[in-house]
């Protein structure tokens, strides 16, 4: 048989491989070949529509851009009329009622005595916070809010999310994730018995008007000439060596660099190689089972103008649900006469999830945190399990990664993306994108990969395009995005 060389081999076509491919094709490098299992290009941003006409994305998809150029691409996809701007209101389900987000701003909402644990813990947590630096996220965690916030809030509803208790991930990556309590914003509140919710004029995100977070990138994946793609027939055989993949069908092709954004701990097994498969097993990551509930009539009044909210409590399995047919009525099948739920849970090593039930279980989790009621008419059920669903960023991942991603990087083989370089920190959709199109640029340009290698650096701006440390380096300035 004969085997295809080609000087770059790009394998997955979700938001990584295409920020990759869609780059180098600006760069004015045509040779290279997007490989992917799948017939259709998204990875875990794709979307489906369901046999009773409903679109369901992989769990809620929500747009944070950090980049100048991402914001561009977005153009490309879907212009600047193929979008739908929502407030980014979200809320958390608790002692029986809703409390805005962000939490710690919102406490009046409690019944006075929690109210008052809250505060205690703050109020000592701020009096303690110059003592060393925590260890894990839940120190990081108590350090920061204090027992009574930990206790009621934080440290059930992380578990729930990332399927391990917080003592086993780690307390960099948190960085602008969770907001610094302000003790005066806080009694404030209290005292005024005033909402503070994170939503505002300026806290906005888009939607795509049709077909789902998935139409992004299947319109960019179109952008990408036919030649270039091959999908449809995932690599199942790595030979780092001789520098070649061979696929499901049976086709090869050699490369001279490969960039990878398959997970991680795959890539190692796929190679082959003992050592890095030891260490690659030590990384965690948990599954999500995302289950989408599209129903007859309307939201209830609770429901109208609500995106998401948080569950952290044990009468439902899921840590997080989205209004989706709020995102776009075009979500589902008939507007204004359907409307739709959809649910995360998580599971892991340290969280069993009935593959059988979860459905079952998530419904009734809905009736008893009052979303949907007996009378409700449930026309739709969807179920997919994604089997990496959060790359988790456990304690000893940054050093497992400092050895393995350079470890590849000698034999030329370059791992990115969400689970590729499994850093949660920088694994949303624009973080990916950009991680796709800055292996292009290093290895086309040899720029500094600023979003893998700084996520502290990217995600504390907006970064504008191209990049300042980049014009500072003193390279002549990229053109295109
Ligand atoms: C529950 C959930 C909620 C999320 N919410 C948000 C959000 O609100 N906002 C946001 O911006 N992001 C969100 N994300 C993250 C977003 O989905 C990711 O940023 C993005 O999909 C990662 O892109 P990627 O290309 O790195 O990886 P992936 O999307 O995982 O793509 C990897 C690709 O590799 C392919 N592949 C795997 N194995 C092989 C093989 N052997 N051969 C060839 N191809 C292979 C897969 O088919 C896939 O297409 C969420 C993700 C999840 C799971």
């Amino acid at each position: 048989m004969t085997i295809e060389h080609l000087p770059l081999l790009i394998l997955g076509a979700g938001p990584t491989g295409l920020g990759a491919a869609l780059r180098l094709l600006e760069l004015d490098r045509q040779s290279f070949r997007l490989i992917d299992t799948e017939p259709t290009a998204g990875g875990l941003a794709a979307s489906f529509v369901d046999a009773r006409g409903f679109t369901w994305d992989l769990g809620g998809h929500v747009q944070f851009s950090h980049y100048q150029a991402f914001d561009r691409y977005m153009e490309l996809a879907l212009g600047r009329e193929g979008w739908i701007t929502h407030q980014r209101e979200s809320w958390i389900w608790m002692r029986e009622r809703f409390v805005p987000y962000p939490f710690q701003y919102n406490l009046h909402r409690l019944p006075g005595p929690e109210m008052w644990q809250c505060v205690q813990g703050l109020m000592a947590a701020a009096e303690g916070s110059a003592e060393g630096r925590p260890a894990d996220f839940e120190q990081w965690i108590l350090k920061t809010f204090g027992q009574g916030i930990a206790d009621i809030f934080l440290l059930p509803y992380n578990f729930k999310v990332w399927a391990y208790p917080p003592a086993m991930m780690n307390a960099h990556w948190v960085g602008e994730r969770v907001a610094v309590p302000d003790l005066r914003t806080v009694l404030k509140s209290i005292c005024l018995g005033e909402d503070n919710p994170s939503w505002g004029p300026n806290n906005t995100f888009r939607f795509p008007l049709r077909g789902g977070t998935g139409a992004i990138w299947s319109r960019l994946a179109a952008r990408i000439p036919r030649q270039n793609k091959h999908f449809g027939d995932g690599i199942v055989a790595l030979d780092a060596a001789h520098r070649q993949v061979t696929t499901a069908s049976g086709a090869r092709f050699g490369y001279d660099r490969l960039i990878s954004t398959i997970p991680l701990d795959r890539l190692c097994q796929l190679i082959s190689d003992p050592d890095l498969i030891e260490q690659t097993d030590r990384l965690k990551y948990s599954s999500v089972h995302v289950v989408g509930i599209g129903l007859r009539g309307q939201p209830p009044e609770a429901l109208r103008t609500k995106c998401w909210m948080y569950f952290p409590e044990d009468d439902c399995p899921f840590y997080r649900v989205t209004v989706f047919s709020n995102y776009s009525p075009n979500n589902v099948p008939e507007p204004g006469a359907t409307w739709s739920l959809m649910a995360e849970v998580s599971e892991s090593s340290c969280k069993a999830v009935d593959e059988q039930s979860v459905v079952e279980d998530v419904i009734r989790g809905m009736r008893a945190t009052r979303l949907i009621d007996e009378q409700d008419a449930i026309i739709s059920r969807w179920h997919r399990r994604l089997h990496h669903g959060y790359p988790t960023p456990s304690v000893e991942r940054d050093a497992i990664l400092r050895e393995v991603l350079p470890a590849l990087e000698a034999r030329d083989i370059y791992s990115r993306g969400r689970f590729g370089a499994w850093k949660y920190e920088v694994s949303n959709q624009d973080h990916s994108l950009m991680q796709g199109v800055e292996i292009a640029e290093r290895l086309v340009n040899g720029r500094e990969e600023l979003t893998l290698l700084r996520p502290d650096l990217v995600n504390g701006r907006f970064n504008t395009w191209p990049y300042p440390e980049w014009k500072e380096a003193g390279r002549p300035t990229p053109t295109a995005a």
